[in-house]
């Protein structure tokens, strides 16, 4: 705990050369971000609000009798938005996700790291959710660092007991937040409320997020983002000079100065770093670790107030302004093309998904007996694989529609198949001919209808002999 752990005059700084949370035996730097308040805040708390209340309800959300969204791993089949997906449209995930990364890149090449500090689901439970409890809990920065610091104590112990009770506890809830979207929320509730011993799958899963989403809030924190997340990495790529980013202006601020009137705005009161949550410097300039809280922001323009200067020393501005140079307009070649580009994905994916069948039929011989003698008759045995990919249940005729002639013999066990929606289901056909009829392989033309859209599907197949 080097941040805590030593005097003030002998403190590490953040600095672009080292890892502020890691210390220079590769020991964790635990940080301990001070409270902010201000409009970026106020803000921030209400997308965290809005945000949590989605992932939430989403898994709850009936559309067209079906979740919202839902993937079924063991069932192969996925709802979403009222569209219904099997293992066979997988392929459309593929434009899908080009669509929303460009969409990514495009609100980066924009205002930067936008994603990470307003909409990134760990920073929405980081900071909307685990950081407060541990603000409630165990008092401000400075109270949490000198407790830390001081003997242990009985305080300090049933805080800490609390707050990792409170942890584990709020890791749990997310954990089944998530797994409803696996699992349908009416039975992951019965799962719940049932014993581990009758659903051993759902709870080693619930067990497993839970620890995993208790090490990432309660310990592992900032380096997720710093360590795990490889979208930082990608930012210097899509940003450039025009991207509206959040940093402090050299021009205005140096030489910083402890005295209120002398040298430039910046009075080195370092509550811009204390605010971080990934203990960074802003005023050392764009940094990978910066995930764009706007803490800084808000910190900064609570001390120049105190002052009577102007807000805005730290600010939401590009890096061509914060060099003084004009403004230039923030839509660019650069966003035009990820914009294209992830229209293109989305476009695709939405024709090709406007444009699937509603169910898929197909004819499988039986698989090394092209035909079976049976007496004065010969026998080829077809098995009908069927898949409702509709939302609603239908049923499904099978008829021979050509190739019909004297002496040949449909038989179908079953000649409705029922399916509910996005089920398969396969039914054996038989095929006789007299064998004194058969002069050689000739083709038949199946139908398969579905009586809920009356779609048709035609399958030809072939009679075989000896
Ligand atoms: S909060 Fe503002 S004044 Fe204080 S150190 Fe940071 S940039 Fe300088
Ligand atoms: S530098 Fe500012 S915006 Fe970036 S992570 Fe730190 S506090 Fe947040």
């Amino acid at each position: 705990m080097a941040e805590q752990g030593k005097g003030r005059k002998e403190r590490r700084r953040p600095d672009l050369d080292t890892v502020y949370s890691i210390n220079a035996d590769g020991s964790r730097n635990f940080l301990h971000p001070a409270d902010v308040s201000g409009r970026w805040q106020v803000l921030k708390n209400l997308v965290f609000m809005v945000l949590l209340l989605v992932y939430a309800a989403l898994p709850w959300l009936m559309i067209g009798g079906q979740p919202a969204v839902h993937v079924d791993l063991p069932a192969r089949h996925a709802y979403l938005f009222g569209l219904s997906f099997t293992n066979q449209d997988f392929y459309l995930m593929f434009f899908v996700l080009t669509g929303i990364g460009f969409g990514l890149f495009v609100a980066t090449a924009l205002w930067g790291r936008i994603w990470c500090g307003y909409a990134c689901p760990q920073t929405v439970f980081m900071e909307g959710v685990f950081r407060k409890f541990e603000r409630w809990i165990e008092g401000p920065r400075v109270e949490r660092i000198r407790r830390n610091l001081g003997p242990p104590t009985a305080g300090r112990f049933w805080r800490k007991l609390l707050k990792h009770v409170v942890f584990l506890g709020g890791s749990y809830v997310i954990a089944h937040v998530f797994l409803s979207y696996f699992f349908p929320p009416r039975q992951l509730l019965h799962v719940v409320t049932g014993s581990p011993a009758l659903h051993p799958t759902a709870f080693g899963w619930s067990m497993f997020w839970t620890a995993v989403l208790y090490f990432d809030f309660a310990w592992f924190r900032e380096q997720t983002c710093l360590i795990i997340c490889p979208y930082g990495r990608l930012q210097s790529s899509l940003i450039d000079q025009d991207t509206i980013i959040i940093g402090y202006d050299e021009r205005r601020g140096e030489p910083r100065h402890k005295g209120r009137d002398e040298g430039g705005d910046c009075v080195d009161c370092y509550r811009c770093v204390e605010v971080c949550p990934t203990g960074i410097d802003i005023r050392n300039g764009l940094q990978m670790e910066c995930i764009g809280c706007t803490n800084c922001i808000d910190a900064c323009d609570d001390v120049m107030r105190r002052l009577g200067k102007p807000p805005g020393l730290v600010r939401y501005d590009s890096q061509r302004a914060f060099q003084g140079e004009p403004r230039r307009p923030l839509l660019r070649a650069r966003t035009f093309v990820y914009a294209a580009l992830g229209l293109l994905g989305l476009t695709v994916a939405a024709l090709s998904a406007g444009s699937r069948e509603g169910f898929q039929a197909t004819a499988l011989r039986q698989a090394g007996m092209p035909y079976l003698l049976e007496g004065d008759r010969i026998r080829n045995l077809y098995t009908l694989q069927l898949q409702n990919k509709g939302d609603r249940p239908s049923a499904y005729t099978i008829s021979l529609t050509s190739g019909d002639r004297p002496g040949l013999e449909l038989i179908l066990p079953q000649p409705v198949v029922r399916l509910d929606p996005l089920e398969d289901g396969q039914t054996p056909l038989f095929l006789y001919l007299d064998r004194a009829l058969y002069a050689g392989a000739f083709p038949l033309t199946l139908s398969v209808t579905d009586s809920l859209t009356d779609e048709v599907k035609h399958l030809d197949v072939q009679f075989r002999g000896p």
